[in-house]
């Protein structure tokens, strides 16, 4: 459909749709296609040539004073077995991950009120000490601005934190009352403010979502200009009360890497684990649609299934040395490179 072309071209050569173009293209998945994503992988290639960057995840902790009703770890899903990793342990991870040749570590989590500010800076200063030449990500949620700035001069680098959606109403049917869309704003604002490389970013499918919706998103990504984006399919938790919800669509989250590809061109995208679990290629699908960079699990085997965000999660258990090696074929696999550096935003 020549509108498409036309959307797909503006993009790529503004890099700003109005809300209306977004929609007309997210109203018309699958058209044109083959264009869209040959556009996004050209975006990458022209700023990342084939090279796919490679995280070391850290889940620390499982315990969460959040209530997200799509989230399999929220509060008050009593059967959640819950855990949380020492600092010793995190330490372990990172020795392991760092003998694999991993450069960034994520440190991602519930909002673990025994991971206190202090706790966590301290941990932030251990793992910038010990490996100087590593990026620390941390993805542990809401704090005020002062607590991103402490743990920034403690040495973090980067952080991840989805909006989840742009639209305060369709933010509220996701969220309980005591969360805002407004404040998750403002949190995304500070961390850019004092300098972190920042993540933002949607469940694709997520209940009640419209493509007037991820219109709107992409519109915040746009005022926002992350360095980051986390985009995965919406997955059913059963023990939520989004339990008998649809998951989101491969096709879909393909759709909107290849868009925010081309939307921010030298954003660091992963092909997530979520889209992994929807389709067994799903990440190399991915890869093919614009995404750069890959998150392989270097939590103790013994507690991946404890971080159960939603069901069917894949990778719970190998070692981290057999998801390396995974990673690392299924990567060459659609002929991209897995490669050790950093990785920072260009
Ligand atoms: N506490 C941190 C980390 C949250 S988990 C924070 O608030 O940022 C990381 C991401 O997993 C969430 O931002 C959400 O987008 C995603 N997620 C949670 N439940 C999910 C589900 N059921 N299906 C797919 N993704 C989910």
């Amino acid at each position: 459909m020549e509108r498409v072309i036309t959307l797909v071209d503006k993009l790529a050569k503004s890099h700003v749709l109005s809300r209306e173009e977004f929609s007309f293209l997210l109203d018309n998945i699958g058209e044109e296609d083959t264009y869209l994503y040959g556009k996004a992988r050209e975006a990458a290639l022209a700023n990342y040539g084939n090279k796919i960057y490679v995280r070391g995840l850290m889940e620390f902790s499982n315990y969460c004073k959040n209530d997200c009703y799509y989230c399999g770890i929220r509060r008050s899903n009593q059967k959640a077995s819950r855990y949380r990793l020492s600092p010793e342990q995190i330490m372990e991870c990172c020795s392991i991950g760092y003998g694999l040749g991993f450069r960034t570590f994520v440190l991602q989590g519930g909002e673990d009120p025994w991971f206190t500010d202090e706790k966590i800076a301290y941990l932030v200063e251990r793992m910038k000490k010990q490996y100087p030449d590593c990026a620390v990500t941390l993805s542990v949620g809401e704090k005020g601005y002062d607590t991103y700035k402490r743990w920034f001069d403690a040495g973090a680098d980067r952080y991840l934190l989805r909006h989840e959606t742009a639209n305060p109403c369709h933010y509220a049917s996701l969220h309980p009352p005591q969360m805002s869309s407004e404040y998750r704003k403002e949190c995304l604002h500070n961390l850019k403010a004092i300098g972190y490389q920042t993540g933002c970013g949607i469940m694709a499918g997520s209940p009640y979502q419209t493509t007037a919706h991820i219109a709107e998103d992409l519109e915040f990504m746009h005022g926002l200009q992350p360095e980051m984006v986390g985009i995965g399919p919406f997955i059913p938790h059963h023990d939520t009360q989004f339990a008998k919800e649809p998951a989101g669509s491969v096709e879909m989250t393909l759709f909107l890497l290849a868009v925010i590809r081309i939307l921010l061109p030298k954003v660091l995208l992963p092909a997530t684990t979520a889209l992994g679990t929807m389709d067994p290629l799903g990440r190399e699908k991915g890869l093919q649609a614009g995404a750069n960079v890959v998150m392989p699990n270097l939590s103790p085997v013994k507690n991946r299934k404890q971080y159960e965000l939603y069901d069917n999660k894949i990778c719970t258990g190998e070692e981290a040395a057999e998801c390396r090696g995974c990673m690392g074929r299924r990567v060459a696999s659609v002929g991209y490179e897995l490669v050790t550096e950093r990785g920072d935003a260009v």
